[in-house]
């Protein structure tokens, strides 16, 4: 397979004029969610592979913080919070992540977009 080459090109001033002005942190922050207590759309198929992955790289690639170590080094996971980007069903090197969508009615409810 052909891999693209990607040519990022700065933005017209026009068009950079034009966008809203937004805070990232503000905008997660206005998410509304319908959080789903019954039902964890979110899982860890296998702690013990969490235990051998060095780099636990869904503790960064996460916007919405879902993935955090407890006490023990142990992969907590706050399905709660997700933002449901589907970053995690690609970024976990081990495939170690089960990611299904929110039940109907349940999960976020964007308010922008
Ligand atoms: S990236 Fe995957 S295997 Fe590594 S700690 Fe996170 S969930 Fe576990
Ligand atoms: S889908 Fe996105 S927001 Fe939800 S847990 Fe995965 S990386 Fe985080």
């Amino acid at each position: 397979m052909t891999k693209r080459k990607r040519h990022p090109q700065p933005l017209r001033p026009e068009l950079r004029e034009s966008l809203p002005r937004v805070n990232l942190d503000a905008l997660i922050g206005s998410v509304r969610y319908e959080v789903d207590e019954a039902f964890a759309h979110l899982w860890i198929k296998d702690p013990a592979v969490c235990q051998g992955c060095p780099a636990k790289p869904c503790l960064d690639f996460c916007p919405a913080g879902v993935y955090r170590l407890d006490c023990q080094g142990h992969v907590m996971v706050g399905y709660q919070a997700c933002l449901e980007c589907g970053s995690c069903r690609v970024g976990c090197p081990f495939h170690n992540i089960g990611w299904a969508l929110p039940r109907g009615g349940y999960g976020v409810a964007y308010k922008l977009g």
